[in-house]
This record gives C-alpha cells, sequence and structure tokens, in this order.
C-alpha cells in the first residue's frame, strides 16, 4: 500500500468515527448539551478540511421551515432544533450543508478582494492568485449573482447555483461519512 493509500484510509477511517456519533440508535441516547458537542466537533473537523478561516457560530433556534440556514453578514448558522428531534444524519448533514454555504462565501470574498489589487498587479499574476484562492475554480460569479437574486423556495430553489453546489457538497459528504 502506498504512502497516500494510506493517508486517505486514515481519513475515511476518521470520516466514519465522526459519522457514527450521528447515526440514529446513538444519537438518540444523547442528551441536547452531547448532540450540541458532536455539532461542534463535526463543525471543527469540516472548517479545517474545507480550510474556511473564520468558523461561522453555531446557534440552535426555531427556524419557520428549514432544517438549517446560514447569514453571510453575521457568519452564523442556525440549525432548526426540530432538526436534531429528526435525527442525527440530518442534523449532520444540514451541518455540511450549510458550512458549505460559508465556504461560499469565503470564496467569494477572496475574489472580491483581488480586484482591489488589480490597479498594480500584472494580468498573470492576477490570474495565479485567482487559481491560488480559488483552486476548485467555483463559480463564484453565478453565486454572487444568484445572491442578489437568492430563490428563498419554489422551483428555482435547488436550481440555483448556490443551492446546487451545496446540495451536491451534501451527497459527498454522506458517501464519506456514511457509507463504508
Ligand atoms: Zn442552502
Amino acid at each position: 500500500m502506498s504512502l497516500w493509500e494510506d493517508i486517505l484510509k486514515l481519513e475515511k477511517e476518521q470520516c466514519l468515527k465522526i459519522g457514527k456519533k450521528f447515526d440514529e440508535i446513538s444519537w438518540g441516547n444523547l442528551n441536547e448539551q452531547s448532540q450540541i458537542d458532536c455539532i461542534n466537533e463535526l463543525a471543527d473537523f469540516l472548517v479545517d478540511r474545507m480550510k474556511i478561516k473564520k468558523k461561522p457560530k453555531i446557534e440552535l433556534g426555531k427556524l419557520q421551515n428549514d432544517y438549517g440556514a446560514y447569514l453571510p453578514e453575521s457568519n452564523k448558522i442556525y440549525i432548526n432544533k426540530d432538526t436534531l428531534a429528526v435525527g442525527g444524519t440530518l442534523t449532520a448533514v444540514t451541518l455540511a450543508h450549510e458550512l458549505r454555504h460559508a465556504y461560499q462565501f469565503q470564496i467569494i470574498h477572496e475574489v472580491e478582494s483581488l480586484k482591489w489589487t488589480k490597479l498594480y498587479k500584472t494580468n498573470l499574476r492576477q490570474r495565479l492568485d485567482y487559481f491560488i484562492s480559488n483552486p476548485n475554480n467555483d463559480p463564484v460569479q453565478l453565486w454572487k449573482e444568484n445572491y442578489k437574486k437568492y430563490y428563498n423556495d419554489g422551483p428555482e430553489y435547488e436550481e440555483q447555483p448556490l443551492e446546487f453546489d451545496a446540495f451536491r457538497y451534501e451527497r459527498k459528504f454522506l458517501e464519506k461519512f456514511f457509507t463504508e
């Protein structure tokens, strides 16, 4: 086994170990404080792996129709208390989804702030900076426009760029943390 396979395997085992805490049987036996501890442990892990520089503040609350929400202005994640009651997997997936939104806004800001340097940087240098801050070629422009014209519900909701990307991240998260 190569060194890299070793590292990947270790990471996978670590993900599954964290995922196990959210599986329905163990989750149901936890009191609220222990559930909050699990949420924060998973959040720390994902914030580190997603390279989110400022960890969003996570609060439990009552939301009308949503499992969770991300507020870019205050860098806060709300998780609906009812989501915790529905189950651990839903709670974990909701957290991953909202953290992905935090990541999207960090990338938007990074690319935005690069624009300020354009007066004295060469084109090549700018493009290099862009790819350094934006290694996955995320559709930053689309995200930015979507934020200005965001659909809270309706048929457009899941198809708009910010949500399309967050749901795609959810699926990857489920695979990594809950599938052996
Ligand atoms: Zn969302």
